[in-house]
């Protein structure tokens, strides 16, 4: 039996153990942070008495769905939250954040979004990309503003003031992670911040694109004056379990609008049936706390390594994180692809399929991406995406378990280094 089994080059192995030594810190704040969320996810689960009933699912109209009710219940107080919506039957997370969007704005009403353009998928949602008549939310009436980031990637308070003064805004858009830009990503102290700047100049209500936070810190954006938050259980909240969905979660009566758009104005979130699907969705988020903390040290070991052989890492090894991305600049495509062909073959599905760059929808630059997952797209799970231009950033995420993900890296090393392409 052999021990070293993917052949992981000596030199590359001293360089790993080099690197993990540098994680201490950071992996002792994170098993902090995952100790409290485990400990509130299983306080929320016994609060709510979750019971093997709740595992079973309903058909149909899906009536007094005990199951369904319970999770809304337990993730409510998982989020800080007065109620919520968790399905299976939300296709992705922007389907999520558009039943969010839609469930709270009117013709005639303004959103203003505070951090930047927002990611890719939302922006054809708003109408700020893509064919008008497809019912986004400016064929609807719905005016859209936007704050620019500064100089440094931060929220620019003093930009939203002045709108928040200038104009009538209904709804204040914040998207906590990073995304797959190089701007730093969002505490919830600093939402709370712009929650409490907000709720000060206006009455407008400060709604949170949580994707990729959720459970990255002991609070969520709610605990600090956000509103309204959503997210997509194939990320963080789902714990690698979940097969598809998304939640929605914050005050009562914005998560019943939510839940009229959801289903049919009159009815809400009291049908669906959830055909056997409750018994992922609550064990998926069970483990989320864990399951992040891993994803969290995939990325500091990432960072660490990446760093020692001389790209730049961000966030650094060191730094707080406030989401799961890491991306490294790896300076030129060639490095881009082997990192994903390496990465590819330290998953634990299609480790032998080889990636390829190609053209994306949306993309002016081919991208190549690595992801070898029990869940088709999951970035909970080992993945990477790198478009081929400037600055030749790879941005990865997930990891269902540390050890494992661990290889993955090494490989993606490995990969540069058999090819010439990086030195040990
Ligand atoms: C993933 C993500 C979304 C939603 O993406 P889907 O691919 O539709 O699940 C929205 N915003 C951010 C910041 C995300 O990371």
């Amino acid at each position: 039996m052999k021990d070293n089994f993917f052949n992981i080059d000596n030199k590359l192995s001293e360089l790993s153990e080099k690197a993990l030594s540098r994680c201490t810190e950071a992996f002792s704040r994170i098993e902090k942070i995952t100790e409290h969320n485990q400990q509130k996810v299983l306080y929320a689960f016994s609060e709510n008495r979750v019971c093997e009933a709740d595992l079973l699912g309903t058909t149909g109209y899906g009536y007094g769905d005990r199951g369904r009710e319970t999770l809304d219940k337990v993730a409510s107080m998982c989020f800080g939250a007065e109620d919520a919506i968790v399905r299976h039957s939300f296709a992705s997370g922007t389907h999520t954040l558009t039943v969010a969007l839609f469930g709270l704005l009117r013709p005639g009403e303004k959103m203003l979004c505070v951090t930047g353009t927002p990611y890719d998928t939302i922006r054809p949602v708003i109408g700020i990309k893509g064919v008008d008549g497809r019912g986004s939310l400016k064929d609807f009436g719905i005016t859209y503003l936007q704050t620019e980031l500064d100089e440094n990637g931060r929220v620019d308070l003093e930009a939203v003031e002045k709108v928040l003064k200038a104009e009538k805004i209904k709804l204040v858009y914040i998207q906590r992670s990073r995304g797959y830009t190089l701007r730093p990503s969002l505490s919830v102290e600093e939402i709370g911040a712009i929650a409490a700047l907000t709720k000060r100049l206006s009455d407008a209500v400060v709604m949170v694109d949580n994707c990729y936070g959720e459970f990255v810190q002991t609070k969520e954006p709610l605990d600090f004056g956000a509103d309204i938050i959503a997210g997509s259980l194939i990320k963080n909240p789902g714990g690698g379990i979940a097969k598809c969905g998304g939640y929605i979660a914050g005050k009562k009566e914005l998560v019943e609008l939510c839940a009229y758009r959801m289903t049919a104005p009159g009815i809400g979130k009291e049908v669906g049936a959830t055909l056997g699907n409750t018994r992922e969705m609550l064990m998926g988020l069970f483990h989320a706390p864990h399951v992040v903390g891993e994803a969290l040290k995939t990325a500091v070991f990432a960072a660490s390594l990446y760093e020692l052989l001389v790209f730049d890492a961000s966030p650094s090894y060191n730094e707080d994180r406030f989401d799961i991305i890491q991306s490294v600049s790896l300076k030129n495509s060639d490095r881009l692809i082997a990192f994903c062909r390496g990465l590819q073959k330290g998953s634990p599905i299609d480790s032998f399929v080889v990636p390829e760059p190609w053209d994306m929808p949306g993309y002016d630059n081919k991208v190549i991406m690595a992801a070898g997952a029990f869940t088709s797209g999951s970035s909970i799970e080992l993945s990477a995406d790198a478009p081929l231009r400037e600055p030749y950033a790879v941005w990865l995420q997930g990891g269902l378990n540390f050890h494992s993900a661990k290889i993955g890296i090494l490989l993606s090393a490995q990969e540069m280094l058999k090819e010439g392409l990086i030195t040990v």
